[in-house]
């Protein structure tokens, strides 16, 4: 579970054409980081692989089943935004209980699912307040409980933590690397962060343009990029 293809997938928004032809492939459990400057392609790139957005041409498998034309609710994914997107008058708990009351997950599973997401998340605590009264990083957190209790077969990220400041984004940088650890699930994490990619990534796609500059594992970019893009990318300071 949580194998994604993209094959010959493009994007235009009228007459611009945003992604070329791309080819990609996604394998189970891995932690695939995509990384560019901004406005590159990076979002579009997930909102496609979510079903936020039809591709324009081309197609997307999720565990060898054709999703192109999939709604996002039926694709097994589950994204977590920037914006954290908290309902602010819920609960911590009625906030990530939400998906399942909206899937009919039965209660006790439901309890049962959010009880094992605060831990995991150290949400415990603070289920009964509301959005409001939690610091960016608890925020951050009930977002990813939200998609955590979904069980999906992998996680998008949109720049997840580009809210917080600079402490707590090395903090949150290592919780979702053990979260991965600990799930073993896939995860797509858009950032233009090049620390960010270099350190929870297993593999880095790198954008320019809505093309495919290279993949390769952190050490392979580092070590042999393929171009001076690459090389000025991952090699300069953020
Ligand atoms: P990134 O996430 O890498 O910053 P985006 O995927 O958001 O980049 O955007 C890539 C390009 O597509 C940008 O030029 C952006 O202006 C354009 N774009 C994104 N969404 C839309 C849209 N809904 N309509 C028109 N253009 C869009
Ligand atoms: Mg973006």
């Amino acid at each position: 579970m949580g194998r994604i293809t993209l094959d010959k997938v493009t994007k235009s928004f009228g007459e611009v054409n945003v992604i070329p032809p791309l080819d990609l492939t996604i394998n189970d459990g891995e932690f695939v980081v995509f990384v560019g400057p901004s406005g590159c392609g990076k979002s579009t790139l997930l909102r496609l692989i979510a079903g936020l957005e039809d591709v324009t041409s081309g197609q997307i498998r999720i565990d060898g089943e054709d999703a192109t034309d999939m709604p996002p609710a039926k694709r097994g994914l589950a994204m977590v935004f920037q914006s954290y997107a908290l309902y602010p008058h819920m609960s911590v708990r009625k906030n990530i209980a939400f998906p399942m009351k909206m899937a009919g997950v039965p209660q006790d599973e439901q309890n049962r699912r959010i009880e094992a997401a605060a831990k995991s998340l150290n949400l415990s605590d603070y289920l009964d307040r509301r959005p409001g009264q939690l610091s960016g990083g608890q925020r951050q957190r009930v977002a990813i409980g939200r998609a955590i209790v979904r069980e999906p077969s992998a996680f998008l990220f949109d720049e997840p933590l580009s809210n917080l400041d600079a402490a707590l984004r090395v903090n949150m940088r290592l919780e979702i690397s053990e979260l991965h650890n600990a799930l073993k699930t896939t995860m797509i994490y858009v950032t233009h962060d090049q620390v960010e990619a270099m350190t929870m990534a297993d593999k880095i796609v790198v954008l320019r343009a809505g093309n495919i500059e290279q993949v390769g594992s952190p050490l392979d970019l580092y070590h042999r990029p393929q171009n001076e893009f690459v090389a000025g990318f991952i090699g300069s300071p953020k």
